[in-house]
């Protein structure tokens, strides 16, 4: 057994960001600054997006979006149960009735073959998530958002240099939200970031996520900017820093490096749980992407063993290896289940993965022998507890 207990994941912090935030300390200018207009730009240049705007996380920007759109009282969201919380926990602190659609038992994915039975004449937008890093099938929600005049907010949260059929997930014609919480493929400590190709929701988002101050309010205590400032309409307070910009800058340039290591272990796992009957893992989609690789979620087939899906990862905790839980479904939280009683029972695939999903440890700083310990690990606890 290893000697050390190995998370499921933990950022990769050099010297670089270091540096930066401790140059931000001394500079005297710790808020939004510099730094943040540098890494916004380098994001957008990034993804591709004409338009950027940071924020303190995805939380918020999921929430500005949605103000942005008008979205209000009785108006309904489509979107997935595999899912953080926030993502339909927003919707309904604005007033919005989330409408859950079943997921794809291989990806895990938002079935897009599903999703036009749910929509009616309250609905205005669907949030795709891209799954552990994975693209969703976004044709079928471009067209089916087309023909009933409905927005495309994908939460990209897992999703920073995803790609979907070549192109870059934030470049496509919708609003795309990502994060830079900790356990992320890349972080700014908490943070997030809007991208969209639509000039007057990111002036919107821009608008509310400072008080409703005009743009560069930033500068007002700046040489180039003036003391003066005029509130244009009352908002929130949801700006990025440029200390955690400061981390950012030096994580983007490592966000593929990064990416390829996750990939590496994950393709590891594939192999060495490929014969291993009790797991069901995680699928590629059928067409061309980019997998970022966020998570490495198996299914671990509980009919087969003698515990349940806690008590596997409380035996890999006894090996000394950490896992997440991404995710309980949305529905099977308490709030949702008194709240939506309707999902109960109709997401069958959601139900299925929601009681047998873990994630194993996945992040660039392990080492090919964390790596083949979170092997030996899970082998061992599926041996000693098979029926
Ligand atoms: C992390 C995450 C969020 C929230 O991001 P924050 O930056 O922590 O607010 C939303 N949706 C999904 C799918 C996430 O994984």
């Amino acid at each position: 057994m290893r000697s050390e207990f190995l998370p499921f994941s933990t950022p990769t912090i050099e010297d670089a960001e270091i540096n930066e935030v401790v140059d931000s300390l001394k500079s005297g200018w710790i808020t939004t600054g510099p730094k943040v207009k540098r890494f916004e730009d380098e994001f957008k240049a990034y993804v591709g997006a004409p338009f950027a705007v940071p924020l303190s996380s995805a939380t918020a920007g999921l929430h500005l979006v949605l103000l942005a759109l008008g979205i209000k009282e009785g108006d309904e969201i489509i979107t997935t149960p595999m899912t953080f919380a926030s993502t339909v926990s927003i919707p309904v602190l604005c007033g919005a009735k989330p409408v859950l659609v079943d997921i794809e038992p291989g990806t895990l994915n938002i079935d897009a073959t599903r999703i036009r039975e749910k929509i009616t004449p309250r609905t205005k937008a669907i949030i795709p998530v891209h799954f552990a890093g994975q693209s969703c099938d976004m044709d079928p929600i471009f067209a089916l958002a087309k023909e009933f005049g409905l927005t495309v907010i994908e939460d990209a949260a897992h999703a920073a240099g995803t790609e979907y059929k070549g192109t870059r997930i934030g470049t496509l014609d919708s609003i795309s939200i990502f994060s830079f919480h900790p356990n992320k493929n890349m972080t700014t400590g908490e943070g997030g970031m809007v991208c969209t190709p639509d000039e007057t929701v990111a002036e919107e988002v821009s608008l509310l996520k400072f008080h409703g101050m005009s743009r560069e309010a930033w500068k007002r205590f700046a040489a180039s900017g003036t003391p003066n400032y005029d509130i244009v309409m009352p908002g929130f307070k949801y700006n990025m820093m440029d200390i955690q910009a400061a981390i950012g800058i030096h994580q983007l340039p490592k966000l593929d490096r990064f990416i390829d290591r996750r990939k590496e272990i994950a393709e590891f796992y594939n192999r060495e749980f490929a014969d291993v009957a009790e797991l069901a893992l995680p699928a590629y989609a059928p067409y061309a992407q980019r997998h970022a690789w966020h998570l490495y979620t198996p299914l671990v087939r509980v009919e087969m063993l003698s515990i349940d899906r806690d008590g596997f990862m409380a035996e890999l905790k006894k090996e000394n290896i950490g896992t997440g839980l991404h995710y309980k479904a949305v529905h099977h939280h308490a709030w949702y289940r008194e709240h939506l009683p309707q999902a109960a029972g109709s997401l069958p695939n959601a139900d299925y993965a929601s009681d047998r999903i873990l994630s194993l440890p996945l992040f660039p700083k392990m080492s090919d022998n964390d790596a083949a310990d979170v092997v030996t690990a899970v082998k061992s606890v599926i041996a000693r507890t098979r029926k």
